[in-house]
């Protein structure tokens, strides 16, 4: 047995493992998995997965399904840094897996991963579906909590049970998060950014959303854990930004060499007019080009997203996707020039963008794609709905 990771954090002294906790069930089935620390700095999610543990010991809940607390980047966990050498949120790839697998790890991070992916085949192994995944995070400004998701039906349909704001397609704009690589197996996977690092706060968010996602899951029912469950509900029914979907218009990338640095006290969320001042790079003023909601501003040293902008999705936009998708309307793209399926993966769509030019981008996401441009110049289009497979 590993030695403890032993942190201090929020006036209090923790000791943990690769597992945090976990809670085996009577009837065995649905299984959530919650992943803390996958950024070494974000500890709220350590915490607040001890805390839950610890309720569900002491009091002896009882449970139908299992529940589990994985910590994610333990060496910079234990340092208090986002990551050593690569962001462990970055490169959850098939081609970097394969690589660990035959034990090759370029960095303590591909090692980390290495260690997650067989927590995961162990849990996968030993239970069967559905099962539900959590990632635990916290940000650098000021927020209230909000979700992100791939926006794959069965993700959607999980965060209406909250209270709270849920961001879809942030995945479009990153490479190798976790949750997209477990999206891709077909299993409801969110995002939960439950506020500002330092801030204790934040540790009462993770709870909050835990109880919250261990009752829509049928995990554990609702009476066993009432107490807990109305008190979250109370807690987020607070905040400003209730219940509604928001999509990604925007994102500004700050370069390897850029001096990036956001104007003070935006806040998440925050509405932004056109052409207002947001941020300076290398001493030049940087406007936005739209309206809109200030998203994610960058205010820490690390990172290369410096902020977004997202406006909220109408609600016959999100009813005509869903209609569109359970018709499989999708089918249809195949028949138009520039677009054929690839002939391993059932899920991607080629587009050969100068032929399909006619067709936006936005028709894919309608139909439920992602999109990302790859190599020859084709754009490469994977369909978010899928079967649930293991991993
Ligand atoms: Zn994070």
């Amino acid at each position: 047995m590993k030695d403890d990771i032993k942190i201090t954090s929020f006036g209090e002294t923790i000791s943990f493992q690769r597992i945090i906790g976990k809670k085996i069930g009577e009837i065995n089935s649905p299984t959530v998995i919650a992943f803390a620390g996958i950024h070494g700095n974000e500890r709220a999610g350590i915490h607040a997965l001890q805390n839950v543990f610890e309720k569900i010991n002491k009091e002896n809940l009882s449970f139908n399904g299992n529940f589990y607390g994985i910590s994610g980047n333990l060496n910079a966990i234990e340092k208090n840094i986002r990551f050593e050498s690569v962001d462990l949120n970055r490169i959850w790839t098939e081609e970097n897996l394969n690589l660990i697998k035959l034990l090759d790890y370029k960095t303590n991070e591909h090692k980390e991963q290495f260690e997650i992916y067989k927590t995961l085949k162990v849990i996968f192994k030993k239970h069967k579906w559905p099962f539900y995944f959590l990632d635990l995070h916290t940000t650098s400004s000021n927020t209230q909590p909000f979700i992100t998701i791939s926006d794959s039906l069965n993700n959607r349909e999980f965060c209406s049970e909250f209270t709270i704001p849920t961001i879809l397609g942030i995945e479009e704009f990153l490479d190798g998060p976790l949750l997209t690589f477990i999206n891709e197996y077909g299993h409801v996977a969110l995002g939960f950014e439950a506020g500002q690092h330092y801030d204790k706060l934040s540790v009462s968010n993770c709870e909050a959303f835990i109880w919250q996602a261990l009752k829509v899951s049928n995990c554990v029912s609702q009476h066993e854990i009432d107490s807990y469950y109305k008190k979250s509900k109370a807690l987020f029914s607070t905040f400003k930004i209730q219940h509604q979907f928001f999509q990604i218009d925007y994102k500004y990338n700050i370069k390897s060499n850029e001096n990036f640095k956001m104007n003070p006290g935006f806040e998440n969320f925050q509405f932004i007019n056109k052409n207002q001042e947001i941020a300076l790079s290398n001493d030049t003023k940087i406007y936005s080009d739209r309206s809109g909601k200030i998203f994610m501003p960058l205010y820490q040293s690390r990172g290369n997203d410096g902020f977004f902008i997202i406006s909220k999705l109408s609600v016959f936009w999100l009813e005509l996707s869903k209609l569109l998708r359970k018709f499989k309307f999708y089918s249809v793209l195949t028949l138009l020039p520039g677009v054929r399926k690839h002939k391993e993966n059932e899920y991607t769509l080629m587009v050969n963008p100068k032929i399909a030019k006619f067709l936006a981008t936005e028709i894919f996401h309608l139909l439920g794609y992602r999109k990302k441009i790859k190599k020859e110049n084709l754009l490469y289009f994977f369909r978010r709905d899928r079967k649930e497979r293991i991993l």
